[in-house]
């Protein structure tokens, strides 16, 4: 069997696209350019954590040389003669433009052929770049573990996302003020290993739509088209137009699939915007445990919740809007982009009304009315109900009695047991007019139960999961990032002697660091 170093290095982005021509490693502004070359700095002593043996199946490959595979996946050495680099991008964070970012704490360190995919492979906290800014270009354990079990998971979840190979220990110890108090804290480097096939976000065409940069704006939009929209024409103004409304079809699709499984992904800016529609950069993510569309895992947005859970899909929207505006210089007629763009929301209310209705079990998306959902939305956030577990027990039982529903409610709610009751009425509403829309379906039990499973995971990873395996990690001890690597590979099964973690969340994680309030970068 091969090992990783047998694929072909086959440089594309890194070819075809214009490089700065300062090759010192400092911070700058970076013009006229897609990426700079960027060398990882050497680690003091790294170890492997874990590889994805899913990814490692796929490729058709084995861990060969493990120590080769450690120093190549830290950084220590390069991969064979590929030069590294960083990309260079800018971003709309929070609603305002922010101006050049980048990649400040990834490199690019190889671009493979594998399986007739030119695959990219970056490093995650390998050190500083021209686009670090004042950072070190580094990246902490916990942050790294949750990057790393969250995409694998992700993908598992039928999501599109980017991959991660690795995760390494770097044996460097790094200040992290982890919530940005004054409280300063050494903390362990770890690194990822993560994959796509391009990890190009719209902030790189921002960065050159805002410096007014139309020849680069349209080099990248060439490039893009060729390798990752290849169905589309040779390029013109109406392929530009095409090629946005792909994009704005796999965003919507993500926010679709994010929304499903109460992914929310806490830092929305038009930097962390894949422009496959994959997800990608994980930080302050989180799962909803209890039904709340205003929710946000991350601290920094406590304020103005921007990111929270209900808001997603329309952030995604006004992402694209940044999008349109900035392929605007390419295009040159406003109208055709704003006509995709409207039309954006009407799909989406429908698609998301489709969705909604496969949750509960129905075929046809037509099967209930836009005030069904809403009241079922309304009762799950009043009752405190935890979003997984309810539409997994749905999934998994045939209720035929309203005292069989409130049962299982009692056990999914983070409510006390009295407070709920208060809600027992409009529940029981709700569930009679659920049986009756069910007898109109002619699927029978067992194959609506089916399907229903598999849009309803019984396993996501929760902060406090993530957490566990964190602080065990702190000690060198890897088992549970192992246990919840396998757990997550097959999130939509029953694994019997896996229920433990199909359990609402524990109440010393309510309101615990890591668990409950997470920030931007670590
Ligand atoms: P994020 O909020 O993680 O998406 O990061 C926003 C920008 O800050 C990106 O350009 C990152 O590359 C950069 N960044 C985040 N953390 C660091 C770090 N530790 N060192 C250097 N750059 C960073
Ligand atoms: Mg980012």
């Amino acid at each position: 069997m091969a090992s990783i170093f047998d694929f072909p290095i086959s440089p594309s982005f890194s070819k075809e696209l214009p490089a700065d021509n300062e090759q010192n490693n400092f911070s700058r502004q970076v013009e006229g350019a897609c990426y700079s070359y960027a060398t990882p700095i050497k680690p003091k002593s790294p170890s492997l954590i874990h590889t994805s043996s899913q990814l490692f199946e796929e490729w058709g490959i084995e861990m060969e040389e493990e120590e080769q595979f450690v120093k190549i996946f830290s950084g220590e050495i390069p991969f064979k003669s590929f030069k590294p680099y960083a990309m260079c991008y800018g971003g709309h964070q929070f609603g305002q433009w922010a101006g050049q970012l980048g990649d400040g704490r990834a490199i690019n360190i190889a671009e493979l052929e594998i399986n007739k995919k030119n695959i990219k492979i970056q490093l995650k906290g390998a050190g500083p770049t021209p686009y670090s800014r004042r950072a070190d270009g580094l990246a902490v354990l916990r942050s790294s573990i949750r990057e790393y079990l969250c995409s694998e998971a992700m993908y598992n979840l039928g999501i599109d996302t980017t991959r991660a190979l690795s995760i390494v220990k770097t044996g460097d110890w790094i200040p992290r003020d982890m919530l940005y108090n004054g409280n300063i804290e050494d903390e362990q480097g770890a690194i990822v290993a993560r994959v796509s096939e391009s990890f190009i976000r719209f902030g790189n065409f921002e960065i050159f739509a805002s410096r007014q940069d139309k020849e680069n704006l349209k080099k990248l939009t060439d490039y893009t088209i060729k390798h990752h929209f290849s169905e589309l024409d040779s390029p013109s103004k109406e392929t530009y137009l095409a090629f946005f409304q792909e994009v704005v079809n796999r965003t919507k699709k993500l926010m679709i699939n994010w929304q499903r499984v109460g992914f929310v992904h806490g830092v929305m800016n038009t930097d962390n915007m894949s422009i496959l529609g994959q997800t990608i950069d994980y930080g302050p993510y989180g799962w909803l445990e209890e039904y709340n569309p205003g929710w946000t895992p991350n601290t920094t947005d406590a304020q103005h919740r921007r990111y929270r859970y209900g808001n997603q899909p329309s952030v995604a929207l006004w992402n694209l809007t940044q999008l349109a505006n900035t392929l605007y210089p390419l295009i040159e007629d406003a109208e055709p982009l704003q006509a995709i763009l409207d039309a954006y929301k009407k799909e989406y209310i429908r698609e998301q009304h489709a969705m909604m209705c496969s949750k509960l079990g129905f075929n046809n998306a037509d099967a209930v009315s836009d005030e069904f959902i809403h009241i079922l939305e309304e009762n799950l956030r009043q009752s405190e109900i935890d979003m997984t577990l309810f539409f997994r027990e749905l999934s998994s039982i045939e209720f035929t009695k309203f005292n069989e529903f409130w049962n299982v409610l009692k056990e999914v709610s983070y409510l006390e047991k009295s407070e709920l009751k208060s809600r027992k009425k409009e529940w029981k509403e709700w569930f009679n007019c659920y049986l009756f829309r069910l007898h109109n379906e002619d699927l029978n039990v067992e194959e609506r139960l089916t399907q229903m499973k598999k849009v309803n995971p019984k396993y996501v990873l929760r902060n406090y999961m993530a957490q566990l395996a964190i602080d065990q990690a702190e000690t060198g001890n890897y088992s549970l990032i192992e246990e919840l690597y396998n757990l997550l590979q097959n999130p939509y099964a029953d694994q019997p002697n896996m229920e433990k973690w199909y359990t609402k969340r524990p109440e010393w994680a309510r309101n615990k660091i890591g668990c409950s309030m997470l920030s931007c970068s670590s």
